[in-house]
């Protein structure tokens, strides 16, 4: 059997969708008449196609699911979120600058789930640097997290606290 973590945390930029919201595109998002997400000056806003999928699963999996991102750009993020509805999957959203040890303090906090119970998805290795003096299992994303990275990070997780 297969050792799970209770929650499941992604980062934003570059791991649930292919850009930094504070650089790249322009806030304020809306939809367009034809449904797609838009930002301020009528360019698509994607987002990584495996992402709607694994986050259906996972949430009816019963995993508690958090997002923990370092952006400046709070506003437009919580935005995204909502407009591609994915807002009803998080749980937890700690969204603002500063050391990723905080956001994961303060899901701690509000949870009371563990660190050793957390599983975590970001494609920055300074986080995972940061992650690991606290304990939190990293999961470095490549390009953008799919069903396969998820089958390997709770792979992961399993190896890295056993079977039970
Ligand atoms: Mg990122």
């Amino acid at each position: 059997m297969l050792k799970k973590p209770k929650l499941i945390a992604f980062d934003l930029d570059y791991t649930l969708w292919p850009f930094w919201v504070d650089t790249h595109v322009d806030p304020p998002f809306r939809k367009a008449k034809n449904g797609q997400v838009v930002d301020a000056q009528s360019r698509k806003v994607k987002y990584y196609k495996e992402v709607p999928s694994v986050l259906k699963q996972l949430h009816n999996e019963g995993y508690v699911l958090a997002v923990a991102s370092r952006t400046g750009e709070i506003d437009g993020a919580n935005q995204l979120l909502k407009l591609f509805d994915w807002e009803k999957y998080f749980t937890y959203k700690e969204i603002y600058p500063g050391s990723k040890t905080t956001h994961f303090q303060r899901i701690k906090t509000k949870s009371g789930i563990d660190f050793s119970e957390m599983l975590f998805f970001d494609d920055e290795h300074r986080n995972k640097i940061d992650l690991n003096t606290i304990g939190v299992l990293m999961i470095l994303v490549d390009d953008g997290v799919t069903q396969e990275l998820i089958r390997k990070g709770l792979e992961n997780f399993s190896e890295q606290y056993g079977s039970k």
